[in-house]
């Protein structure tokens, strides 16, 4: 690791901590060169796997991009926009593996964003599960209707 602030190549760890639950390192390092101290944060690299079999690192700036599209017009702002990528990784790191399909990334959008916005949660969909026809539509908004996704009571089931 070279030192950010002389480029030289020899920093000592001076600390070492588990942070985010243990999903990241931090470490606090010395430059023996200029002794300037600095922050690195390690953490292991969640891939997406496209249909065509690439990986390529998750970027919850590519979930905002995809999202916002579907948003164009809608009462949604930044914030959350990034509070809403920020619980798709979430969700895709609680999976517990280094690899994930993008087609679950795009599940893991879909709860979320119904919550937001039903209209943007309708356009991605209908993009997401390549909806062909109006009854595909239909159907997805009977569901709406059927469950909502805010204000639903759980209730325990009739014994
Ligand atoms: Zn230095």
């Amino acid at each position: 690791m070279r030192c950010p602030f002389c480029r030289h190549s020899d920093c000592r760890v001076i600390d070492s901590r588990e942070v985010d639950d243990g999903v990241a390192t931090r470490r606090r390092r010395s430059c023996a060169a200029c002794g300037r101290r600095f922050t690195t944060v390690e953490e292991a690299v969640l891939a997406v796997v496209k249909r065509s079999g690439v990986t390529e690192p998750f970027s919850r700036d590519k979930v905002v991009n995809g999202v916002r599209r579907a948003c164009q017009g809608r009462p949604v702002d930044e914030d959350a926009l990034a509070q809403l990528a920020h619980r798709v990784e979430e969700a895709v790191r609680a999976g517990g593996t280094a690899e994930i399909p993008s087609h679950e990334v795009g599940l893991a959008i879909l709860g979320p964003l119904r919550e937001l916005d039903e209209v943007a949660y309708l356009r991605f969909a209908s993009v997401y599960r390549s909806f062909s026809s109006i009854e595909d539509f239909e159907k997805e908004i009977a569901d709406l209707r059927d469950a909502p996704a805010r204000d639903t009571p759980v209730r325990a089931a009739p014994t």
